[in-house]
Protein backbone atom coordinates (compact mmCIF):
# COMPACT_ATOMS: atom_id res chain seq x y z
CA UNK A 1 0.00 0.00 0.00
CA UNK A 2 1.45 3.47 -1.05
CA UNK A 3 0.04 6.18 -0.04
CA UNK A 4 0.28 10.03 -1.26
CA UNK A 5 2.04 11.22 2.11
CA UNK A 6 5.83 11.33 2.66
CA UNK A 7 5.32 10.31 6.55
CA UNK A 8 9.75 10.92 7.01
CA UNK A 9 8.80 14.52 5.72
CA UNK A 10 6.53 14.80 8.41
CA UNK A 11 9.08 13.51 10.79
CA UNK A 12 10.82 15.89 13.22
CA UNK A 13 13.90 17.33 11.71
CA UNK A 14 16.48 15.56 14.26
CA UNK A 15 14.73 12.04 13.69
CA UNK A 16 15.02 12.24 10.05
CA UNK A 17 18.79 12.67 10.12
CA UNK A 18 18.92 9.44 12.75
CA UNK A 19 20.71 6.23 11.71
CA UNK A 20 19.70 3.51 14.34
CA UNK A 21 22.58 2.44 16.94
CA UNK A 22 24.48 -0.60 15.68
CA UNK A 23 24.86 -2.98 18.41
CA UNK A 24 27.01 -6.47 18.18
CA UNK A 25 25.12 -9.17 16.35
CA UNK A 26 23.12 -11.01 17.77
CA UNK A 27 23.89 -15.14 18.32
CA UNK A 28 20.67 -16.44 16.94
CA UNK A 29 21.43 -14.55 13.81
CA UNK A 30 24.56 -15.92 13.21
CA UNK A 31 23.19 -19.33 14.03
CA UNK A 32 20.87 -19.06 11.81
CA UNK A 33 23.59 -17.62 9.29
CA UNK A 34 25.86 -20.38 9.32
CA UNK A 35 23.46 -23.23 10.14
CA UNK A 36 24.78 -23.55 13.80
CA UNK A 37 24.13 -23.86 16.67
CA UNK A 38 23.32 -21.04 19.28
CA UNK A 39 25.80 -23.06 21.66
CA UNK A 40 28.67 -23.38 19.12
CA UNK A 41 29.01 -19.30 18.67
CA UNK A 42 30.83 -17.01 21.22
CA UNK A 43 29.38 -13.43 21.59
CA UNK A 44 32.44 -11.31 22.47
CA UNK A 45 30.73 -8.21 21.00
CA UNK A 46 28.42 -6.57 23.59
CA UNK A 47 30.77 -6.05 26.90
CA UNK A 48 28.34 -8.79 28.57
CA UNK A 49 29.09 -10.54 31.63
CA UNK A 50 30.37 -14.06 30.62
CA UNK A 51 29.38 -15.59 33.88
CA UNK A 52 25.67 -15.69 33.26
CA UNK A 53 23.79 -13.96 35.75
CA UNK A 54 23.90 -14.39 39.81
CA UNK A 55 21.79 -17.26 40.99
CA UNK A 56 20.32 -14.49 43.15
CA UNK A 57 19.10 -12.51 40.35
CA UNK A 58 17.22 -16.24 39.16
CA UNK A 59 15.93 -16.75 42.63
CA UNK A 60 14.38 -13.20 43.07
CA UNK A 61 12.75 -13.26 39.25
CA UNK A 62 11.57 -16.59 40.01
CA UNK A 63 9.90 -14.52 43.24
CA UNK A 64 8.56 -12.12 41.19
CA UNK A 65 6.71 -14.66 38.62
CA UNK A 66 3.06 -14.73 40.82
CA UNK A 67 2.81 -10.75 40.62
CA UNK A 68 3.32 -10.54 36.92
CA UNK A 69 -0.76 -8.99 36.86
CA UNK A 70 0.50 -5.92 38.93
CA UNK A 71 2.42 -3.02 37.59
CA UNK A 72 5.81 -2.50 39.06
CA UNK A 73 6.79 -0.16 42.09
CA UNK A 74 7.33 3.08 40.02
CA UNK A 75 9.10 4.26 42.25
CA UNK A 76 11.87 1.61 42.84
CA UNK A 77 11.67 1.74 46.47
CA UNK A 78 13.12 -1.61 47.35
CA UNK A 79 16.03 -0.91 45.04
CA UNK A 80 16.95 2.66 45.57
CA UNK A 81 17.07 1.21 49.09
CA UNK A 82 19.61 -1.53 48.11
CA UNK A 83 21.52 1.35 46.24
CA UNK A 84 21.65 4.06 48.89
CA UNK A 85 22.73 1.37 51.68
CA UNK A 86 25.83 -0.01 48.90
CA UNK A 87 26.74 3.55 47.26
CA UNK A 88 26.38 6.05 50.19
CA UNK A 89 23.66 8.38 48.50
CA UNK A 90 20.02 9.13 49.11
CA UNK A 91 16.92 8.36 47.06
CA UNK A 92 16.58 11.38 46.07
CA UNK A 93 19.54 11.35 43.96
CA UNK A 94 18.79 8.67 42.39
CA UNK A 95 17.10 8.27 38.48
CA UNK A 96 16.45 4.80 37.42
CA UNK A 97 16.32 3.85 33.56
CA UNK A 98 15.67 0.46 31.35
CA UNK A 99 18.94 0.29 31.26
CA UNK A 100 21.59 3.59 31.50
CA UNK A 101 21.15 4.09 28.16
CA UNK A 102 17.28 5.75 29.34
CA UNK A 103 19.52 8.61 31.86
CA UNK A 104 21.57 9.72 29.23
CA UNK A 105 18.07 10.27 26.80
CA UNK A 106 16.64 11.99 29.92
CA UNK A 107 19.07 14.25 30.70
CA UNK A 108 19.55 15.34 26.53
CA UNK A 109 15.49 16.08 27.03
CA UNK A 110 15.34 17.62 29.87
CA UNK A 111 18.43 20.59 28.86
CA UNK A 112 19.19 20.60 25.37
CA UNK A 113 17.15 22.57 22.90
CA UNK A 114 17.35 22.87 19.48
CA UNK A 115 20.55 24.13 18.26
CA UNK A 116 22.35 23.39 21.53
CA UNK A 117 25.82 21.78 21.86
CA UNK A 118 27.01 19.29 23.37
CA UNK A 119 30.81 17.99 23.86
CA UNK A 120 31.94 14.88 23.55
CA UNK A 121 35.46 12.99 23.03
CA UNK A 122 36.57 11.06 19.59
CA UNK A 123 36.20 7.52 19.84
CA UNK A 124 33.17 7.87 22.39
CA UNK A 125 29.98 5.84 23.43
CA UNK A 126 27.78 6.30 20.08
CA UNK A 127 24.48 7.00 22.49
CA UNK A 128 25.52 10.40 23.49
CA UNK A 129 25.20 11.74 19.84
CA UNK A 130 22.09 9.77 18.90
CA UNK A 131 20.13 11.20 21.76
CA UNK A 132 21.57 15.25 20.89
CA UNK A 133 20.46 14.45 17.64
CA UNK A 134 16.78 13.36 18.49
CA UNK A 135 16.62 16.99 19.62
CA UNK A 136 18.21 18.66 17.27
CA UNK A 137 21.54 19.48 18.77
CA UNK A 138 24.45 19.42 17.12
CA UNK A 139 27.61 17.24 18.73
CA UNK A 140 30.92 18.52 18.91
CA UNK A 141 33.74 16.13 18.74
CA UNK A 142 36.98 16.57 20.41
CA UNK A 143 39.72 14.81 19.04
CA UNK A 144 41.10 12.30 21.66
CA UNK A 145 44.72 11.99 23.31
CA UNK A 146 46.58 8.28 23.04
CA UNK A 147 42.59 7.39 22.41
CA UNK A 148 41.57 9.06 25.43
CA UNK A 149 39.32 11.88 26.90
CA UNK A 150 41.81 15.07 25.81
CA UNK A 151 39.76 16.76 29.20
CA UNK A 152 41.75 20.19 28.33
CA UNK A 153 40.41 20.32 24.94
CA UNK A 154 36.99 19.36 26.00
CA UNK A 155 36.94 21.91 28.21
CA UNK A 156 38.23 24.67 25.63
CA UNK A 157 35.24 23.16 23.14
CA UNK A 158 32.49 24.83 25.47
CA UNK A 159 30.53 27.69 24.50
CA UNK A 160 27.86 29.79 25.30
CA UNK A 161 25.62 26.77 23.25
CA UNK A 162 27.21 24.10 25.23
CA UNK A 163 24.76 22.26 27.71
CA UNK A 164 25.88 18.87 28.31
CA UNK A 165 29.71 17.49 28.18
CA UNK A 166 29.65 13.50 27.77
CA UNK A 167 33.00 12.01 29.67
CA UNK A 168 33.18 8.53 30.01
CA UNK A 169 35.44 6.77 32.67
CA UNK A 170 36.64 4.58 31.53
CA UNK A 171 35.52 4.68 27.89
CA UNK A 172 34.16 2.46 25.40
CA UNK A 173 35.18 1.23 22.72
CA UNK A 174 38.78 2.23 24.11
CA UNK A 175 39.19 1.10 27.42
CA UNK A 176 41.42 4.46 28.42
CA UNK A 177 40.49 6.16 31.96
CA UNK A 178 40.80 9.22 33.79
CA UNK A 179 42.41 9.82 36.73
CA UNK A 180 40.63 11.99 40.14
CA UNK A 181 43.33 15.03 39.42
CA UNK A 182 42.16 15.16 35.97
CA UNK A 183 38.58 14.77 36.32
CA UNK A 184 39.04 17.33 39.30
CA UNK A 185 40.82 19.88 36.63
CA UNK A 186 38.20 19.61 34.41
CA UNK A 187 35.18 20.12 36.60
CA UNK A 188 36.69 23.09 37.73
CA UNK A 189 37.35 24.41 34.55
CA UNK A 190 33.68 23.83 33.13
CA UNK A 191 30.87 26.87 34.39
CA UNK A 192 28.56 25.37 36.29
CA UNK A 193 25.59 25.90 34.05
CA UNK A 194 27.32 22.93 32.27
CA UNK A 195 25.92 19.70 32.87
CA UNK A 196 28.78 16.76 32.88
CA UNK A 197 27.50 13.43 32.56
CA UNK A 198 29.77 11.04 33.68
CA UNK A 199 29.45 7.54 32.66
CA UNK A 200 30.86 4.58 34.76
CA UNK A 201 29.28 1.71 33.13
CA UNK A 202 32.55 -0.12 33.56
CA UNK A 203 33.07 1.17 37.28
CA UNK A 204 33.09 -1.88 38.93
CA UNK A 205 36.16 -3.09 36.94
CA UNK A 206 38.25 -0.69 36.97
CA UNK A 207 41.09 -1.41 39.98
CA UNK A 208 43.66 1.48 39.40
CA UNK A 209 44.72 3.82 42.57
CA UNK A 210 43.61 6.96 40.53
CA UNK A 211 40.49 6.11 39.72
CA UNK A 212 37.64 8.17 41.01
CA UNK A 213 34.55 7.48 42.30
CA UNK A 214 32.29 9.79 40.78
CA UNK A 215 29.82 9.65 43.55
CA UNK A 216 32.49 11.06 45.59
CA UNK A 217 32.57 13.95 43.44
CA UNK A 218 28.57 15.16 43.52
CA UNK A 219 28.79 17.21 46.72
CA UNK A 220 31.38 19.52 45.25
CA UNK A 221 29.77 19.70 41.87
CA UNK A 222 25.70 20.09 41.12
CA UNK A 223 26.55 20.07 37.96
CA UNK A 224 27.57 16.89 37.58
CA UNK A 225 25.41 13.61 36.90
CA UNK A 226 26.89 10.03 36.98
CA UNK A 227 25.45 7.37 35.56
CA UNK A 228 25.78 3.60 36.28
CA UNK A 229 24.45 -0.20 35.08
CA UNK A 230 23.35 -3.31 35.92
CA UNK A 231 24.13 -4.09 31.96
CA UNK A 232 28.18 -4.91 32.85
CA UNK A 233 29.90 -6.38 35.96
CA UNK A 234 26.22 -7.01 37.63
CA UNK A 235 25.65 -9.46 34.39
CA UNK A 236 21.91 -8.19 34.01
CA UNK A 237 21.80 -6.62 30.03
CA UNK A 238 18.79 -8.42 28.87
CA UNK A 239 16.55 -6.87 31.65
CA UNK A 240 17.26 -2.96 30.79
CA UNK A 241 18.27 -1.44 33.98
CA UNK A 242 20.79 1.59 35.55
CA UNK A 243 20.45 4.80 37.20
CA UNK A 244 21.91 8.37 37.39
CA UNK A 245 22.91 10.10 40.67
CA UNK A 246 22.88 13.46 40.92
CA UNK A 247 21.76 16.44 42.88
CA UNK A 248 17.98 15.97 44.20
CA UNK A 249 17.21 18.96 42.16
CA UNK A 250 18.49 17.45 39.14
CA UNK A 251 17.16 14.04 39.68
CA UNK A 252 13.69 15.45 40.04
CA UNK A 253 13.70 17.10 36.71
CA UNK A 254 15.30 13.80 34.84
CA UNK A 255 12.44 11.99 36.78
CA UNK A 256 9.70 14.39 35.20
CA UNK A 257 10.45 13.14 31.91
CA UNK A 258 11.05 9.42 33.05
CA UNK A 259 8.38 7.28 32.01
CA UNK A 260 6.27 5.82 34.64
CA UNK A 261 7.09 2.09 34.80
CA UNK A 262 10.28 2.24 33.00
CA UNK A 263 11.86 -0.27 34.93
CA UNK A 264 10.30 -4.02 35.65
CA UNK A 265 9.77 -5.77 38.49
CA UNK A 266 12.22 -8.56 37.29
CA UNK A 267 14.52 -5.92 36.81
CA UNK A 268 13.41 -4.33 40.09
CA UNK A 269 14.20 -7.32 41.83
CA UNK A 270 17.40 -8.80 39.84
CA UNK A 271 18.99 -5.68 40.46
CA UNK A 272 18.56 -5.28 43.95
CA UNK A 273 19.64 -9.36 44.70
CA UNK A 274 22.65 -8.74 42.50
CA UNK A 275 24.25 -5.68 43.78
CA UNK A 276 24.29 -7.35 47.64
CA UNK A 277 26.10 -10.62 45.68
CA UNK A 278 29.04 -9.29 46.54
CA UNK A 279 31.02 -12.66 45.90
CA UNK A 280 28.89 -13.01 42.37
CA UNK A 281 30.67 -9.28 41.16
CA UNK A 282 34.59 -9.98 42.76
CA UNK A 283 34.28 -13.42 40.72
CA UNK A 284 33.26 -11.31 37.65
CA UNK A 285 35.79 -8.60 38.32
CA UNK A 286 38.43 -11.45 38.61
CA UNK A 287 37.79 -13.55 35.91
CA UNK A 288 37.61 -10.54 33.65
CA UNK A 289 41.37 -9.72 35.13
CA UNK A 290 42.63 -13.01 34.08
CA UNK A 291 41.11 -13.15 30.77
CA UNK A 292 42.48 -9.90 29.90
CA UNK A 293 45.85 -11.13 30.86
CA UNK A 294 45.24 -13.82 28.54
CA UNK A 295 43.97 -12.04 26.13
CA UNK A 296 46.65 -9.09 26.02
CA UNK A 297 49.30 -12.03 25.97
CA UNK A 298 47.88 -13.76 22.67
CA UNK A 299 47.85 -9.94 21.36
CA UNK A 300 52.00 -10.24 22.00
CA UNK A 301 52.22 -13.37 20.37
CA UNK A 302 50.30 -12.63 17.20
CA UNK A 303 52.47 -9.52 16.97
CA UNK A 304 49.27 -7.60 17.22
CA UNK A 305 49.26 -4.13 19.26
CA UNK A 306 45.84 -3.25 21.34
CA UNK A 307 44.98 -0.28 22.77
CA UNK A 308 45.43 -0.99 27.31
CA UNK A 309 42.29 -1.22 28.62
CA UNK A 310 40.75 -0.98 32.30
CA UNK A 311 36.98 -2.48 31.49
CA UNK A 312 35.96 -5.90 29.96
CA UNK A 313 37.10 -4.84 26.13
CA UNK A 314 39.71 -4.48 24.51
CA UNK A 315 40.51 -3.32 21.12
CA UNK A 316 43.58 -4.71 19.12
CA UNK A 317 45.05 -3.59 15.83
CA UNK A 318 44.54 -5.71 12.79
CA UNK A 319 48.24 -6.18 10.62
CA UNK A 320 48.60 -3.39 8.33
CA UNK A 321 47.48 -4.45 5.24
CA UNK A 322 44.99 -6.40 6.50
CA UNK A 323 41.27 -5.19 6.33
CA UNK A 324 39.74 -5.57 10.25
CA UNK A 325 35.89 -6.12 8.55
CA UNK A 326 37.65 -9.21 6.68
CA UNK A 327 39.42 -10.46 10.27
CA UNK A 328 35.93 -9.66 11.34
CA UNK A 329 33.99 -11.73 8.15
CA UNK A 330 36.49 -14.83 9.28
CA UNK A 331 35.99 -14.71 12.80
CA UNK A 332 32.61 -15.09 12.25
CA UNK A 333 32.63 -17.50 9.98
CA UNK A 334 34.32 -19.75 12.61
CA UNK A 335 31.37 -18.75 15.11
CA UNK A 336 33.09 -16.08 16.80
CA UNK A 337 31.62 -12.55 17.04
CA UNK A 338 33.72 -9.35 18.41
CA UNK A 339 32.53 -5.63 17.39
CA UNK A 340 34.05 -3.73 14.25
CA UNK A 341 34.76 -0.09 15.76
CA UNK A 342 34.98 1.92 12.09
CA UNK A 343 32.11 3.75 12.90
CA UNK A 344 34.03 4.86 16.19
CA UNK A 345 36.60 6.24 13.80
CA UNK A 346 38.80 2.66 14.67
CA UNK A 347 38.70 1.09 11.36
CA UNK A 348 41.85 -0.27 11.48
CA UNK A 349 40.92 -1.77 15.26
CA UNK A 350 38.45 -4.49 16.37
CA UNK A 351 37.10 -4.93 19.74
CA UNK A 352 36.32 -7.68 21.81
CA UNK A 353 35.09 -8.52 24.93
CA UNK A 354 36.42 -10.67 27.88
CA UNK A 355 34.82 -13.98 27.81
CA UNK A 356 34.97 -17.03 30.12
CA UNK A 357 38.33 -18.76 29.64
CA UNK A 358 37.11 -20.95 27.39
CA UNK A 359 35.35 -18.27 25.41
CA UNK A 360 38.97 -16.78 25.18
CA UNK A 361 40.65 -19.61 23.90
CA UNK A 362 38.28 -20.25 20.78
CA UNK A 363 38.95 -16.72 20.02
CA UNK A 364 42.56 -16.83 20.66
CA UNK A 365 42.45 -20.10 17.74
CA UNK A 366 39.90 -18.22 15.81
CA UNK A 367 42.18 -15.22 15.42
CA UNK A 368 45.07 -17.18 14.85
CA UNK A 369 43.69 -19.46 12.57
CA UNK A 370 42.33 -16.15 10.29
CA UNK A 371 45.58 -14.31 10.59
CA UNK A 372 47.71 -17.34 9.13
C1 LIG B 1 27.25 -0.64 27.93
C2 LIG B 1 27.33 0.81 28.16
C3 LIG B 1 26.32 1.49 28.83
C4 LIG B 1 25.20 0.73 29.45
O1 LIG B 1 24.07 0.73 28.70
P1 LIG B 1 22.75 0.14 29.36
O2 LIG B 1 21.70 0.96 28.71
O3 LIG B 1 22.82 0.39 30.83
O4 LIG B 1 22.72 -1.30 29.03
C5 LIG B 1 26.45 2.83 29.04
N1 LIG B 1 27.54 3.51 28.62
C6 LIG B 1 28.54 2.88 28.01
C7 LIG B 1 29.74 3.65 27.63
C8 LIG B 1 28.47 1.53 27.75
O5 LIG B 1 29.46 0.93 27.11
Amino acid sequence: MTGAVDFTELAVEGVRGLRPYQPGKPIDELARELGLNEADIVKLASNENPLGPSPKALDAIRNELADLTRYPDGAGFELKKALCEALDIRPEQITLGNGSSDILDFITRVFVNDGDEIVVSQHAFAIYGLVAKMVGANTIEVPARNFGHDLEAMASAVTEKTRIVFITNPNNPTGTWLTKTELVRFMDQVPQRVLVLLDEAYFEYVDEAEYPNGLRLLEQYPNLVVTRTFSKAYGLASLRVGYGVSSPEIADLLNRVRPPFNVDSFALAAAKATLTDTDYVSRSVAENNAGMKRLVEAFHALNLSHIPSVGNFVCFKVPTGVNAMDVYQGLLQRGVIVRPVANYEMPEYLRVSIGTSAENEVFVAALTAVLS
